[in-house]
């Protein structure tokens, strides 16, 4: 049967790159296969941390045209951007008032911070002599005290400072009900699935707790608890420093790059010191294991040969030739369909239109039975 499945992607800078393609694009791609699928651009999300109107608009359209050159124009799948649709704010609100304040506080986006500050402080107390080293108590035997140097102790109040200020600063209460506006961008769609990573798995059980709440303070039976579809086997892909591929390690391979900065990226990926004519390990090469995930079967093979045949004069740098010539191969289609549509901005305008006006209707049929049972207009 046809599920109703949707993810969200916060447009909040840098483009796509490899890793968020093998581990999140594709395989939602392939979930999407005979269901009903919709992704949002989570520009309000985004307002979280986005402080630059001009920058988020861009951000946004940026997002909608990647998606759209990755899937293609004609894709089935719904792109919409969340701000397009009305009444997301005023569910959210209704949401806010069955949401227990208990069980926003037990959120990871909130907690994370709190307990880096309290570490700290910790931290300053052992060093200060004033907490046990063992016992997390206030000491009472000389031999447990510890007392760090008047630099450590200034180091740590410095850092302690800093996250003082990044409390102040980024803990907005966007960031505490952010799990509410994520239930409404989930259940206000009457959506049955949605693929999340591990990490995510706590805010979508929040998702399935407000639902519920909801159903039993009204006595009814709106909301749909959603499920999670958790894809267990794809594989996390190694940047050029072959530590996971990331925006916040800078070792990323973008999808969208030019040509150059493609080039520039293969170029620095890091290897042992083999040189041209000895045996090398295709199994723990940075550059094999991108060839491995993006060549065709036969150049998977041909060149894992390569690796082990010594005296051909086969090194990492003509690796790293084959491997910039697989990725500009199967990175031109997406490439190709991006610069189209960076000049017909009406075109992708229009299709967003499109989309939201889909959406718009859905969450309105909702929106109706919410409105009547909660007694609002
Ligand atoms: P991020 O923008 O870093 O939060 O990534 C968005 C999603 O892309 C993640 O939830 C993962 O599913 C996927 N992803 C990011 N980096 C990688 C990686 N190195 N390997 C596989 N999947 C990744």
């Amino acid at each position: 049967m046809s599920k109703k499945i949707i993810t969200g992607v916060k447009p909040t800078g840098t483009s796509m790159h490899l890793g968020n393609l093998m581990g999140a694009v594709l395989p939602f791609q392939k979930n999407a296969k005979g269901n009903d699928a919709a992704i949002f651009i989570a520009d309000l999300h985004a307002l979280t941390s986005v402080k630059d109107g001009a920058k988020l608009r861009e951000q946004s359209l940026e997002v909608a045209i990647e998606y759209l050159s990755i899937f293609g124009v004609d894709t089935p799948i719904t792109i919409f951007r969340q701000s397009d649709i009305a009444d997301i704010t005023k569910l959210m609100w209704i949401l806010t008032n069955v949401t227990p304040y208990a069980l926003m506080l037990r959120a990871h986006s909130f907690k994370d911070i709190e307990q880096k500050v309290e570490k700290v402080e910790k931290e300053i107390a052992y060093n200060e002599g004033k907490l046990s080293l063992y016992s997390n108590t206030e000491i009472f035997k000389d031999d447990e005290k510890a007392k760090g140097s008047e630099e450590k102790i200034a180091q740590l109040r410095q850092e302690l400072d800093e996250l003082e200020k990044e409390w102040e600063n980024k803990m907005n209460m966007g960031v505490f009900n952010y799990p509410i506006l994520m239930a409404a961008d989930i259940i206000g769609y009457d959506i049955d699935a949605v693929p999340v990573g591990k990490d995510q798995l706590q805010h979508l059980e929040m998702t399935r707790d407000i639902a519920r709440g909801f159903n039993k303070f009204y006595g009814k039976n709106v909301f749909t608890e959603p499920e999670a579809i958790i894809e267990e086997s794809v594989a996390t892909l190694s940047g050029v420093d072959g530590r996971k591929m990331s925006k916040s390690y800078d070792n990323f391979i973008g999808i969208f790059d030019d040509e150059k900065k493609l080039k520039k990226r293969v170029m620095s990926i890091i290897t042992d010191s083999a040189g041209v004519d000895e045996v090398k390990d295709p199994d723990s090469c940075n550059i094999f294991a991108l060839i491995r995930v993006f060549g065709t079967d036969e150049e998977v093979e041909t060149i894992y040969q390569k690796y082990l045949t010594p005296n051909i004069g086969f090194g990492y740098g003509h690796a790293k030739k084959a491997l910039l010539e697989i990725l500009t191969r199967y990175l031109a289609p997406y490439r190709a369909t991006r610069e189209k549509l960076l000049q017909d901005i009406p075109f992708v305008e229009a299709k967003l239109a499109e989309w939201a006006k889909i959406m718009n209707a859905r969450l309105e049929a909702k929106m109706k039975v919410v409105r009547e049972v909660v007694g609002v207009n």
